[in-house]
């Protein structure tokens, strides 16, 4: 997966393929799906979601440019897998998933394998954390509409969010900066992602 799927699409962040390379992603994955863990391609985990793609998930850590010492906050935990990723990259991580069954299974997945420096949160990740920034990185794993000012607001000065941004024909997977200037854009990559639901994402059908 790693030389494969990562570093020959473009993944050069060695700490980003290190840590892909050090978490089981089979762990994550439903018990049926497991044989398929280290597909291309995202799986399905329940609540009609998924764990993404092991591309997206080094695209997303790698455009967050992370040194390791960060408090960095996640929206959209899933099975928990980029939460683990994350983990290995920051010094703690907050993570919010608004379905309750998948933050249950992925705090329980993740208790499991010793993942000390993260926690699970149920809610609306769009809205973030504010007890607890101003963040030095925020992934967001989910489209939204437009980059959610709240996040924007919820970065440290210098802090990065990633985020898909929904278009037309894709979803355009776009790295921010917050510098003194203001706020710096640049397009990843082109994707697709399940949804951002709440209150600065879409309305849930
Ligand atoms: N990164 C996850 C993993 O490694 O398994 C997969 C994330 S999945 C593609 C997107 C997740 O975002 C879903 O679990 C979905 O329920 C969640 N989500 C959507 N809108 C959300 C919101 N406003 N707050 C928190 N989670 C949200």
């Amino acid at each position: 997966m790693v030389e494969r799927q990562l570093r020959r699409r473009g993944i050069a962040d060695e700490r980003v393929l290190a840590a892909m390379g050090e978490v089981p992603r089979e762990a994550f994955v439903p018990e049926r799906a497991r044989r398929r863990a280290y597909h291309d391609g995202a799986l399905p985990i329940g609540a009609e979601q998924t764990i993404s793609q092991p591309w997206i998930v080094a695209a997303i850590c790698q455009g967050l440019e992370l040194s390791g010492d960060e408090l960095a906050l996640e929206v959209g935990t899933g099975s928990g897998y980029s939460a683990a990723v994350l983990a290995g990259l920051a010094r703690e991580v907050v993570s919010v998933e608004r379905f309750a069954e998948l933050a249950t299974r992925a705090r329980t997945t993740l208790a499991e394998l010793g993942f000390a420096n993260v926690e699970v949160r149920v809610g609306d990740g769009s809205l973030g954390a504010p007890d607890r920034a101003p963040f030095g990185a925020i992934a967001v794993h989910a489209a939204a509409p437009a980059a959610p000012a709240t996040l924007l607001g919820q970065l440290e000065p210098g802090g990065r969010l990633v985020v898909p941004i929904s278009g037309r024909g894709a979803d355009m997977l776009t790295a921010l900066r917050a510098t003194e200037a203001g706020i710096e854009e640049r397009v990843i990559a082109p994707s697709r992602f399940v949804p951002l639901i709440g209150d600065e994402g879409f309305r849930e059908r």
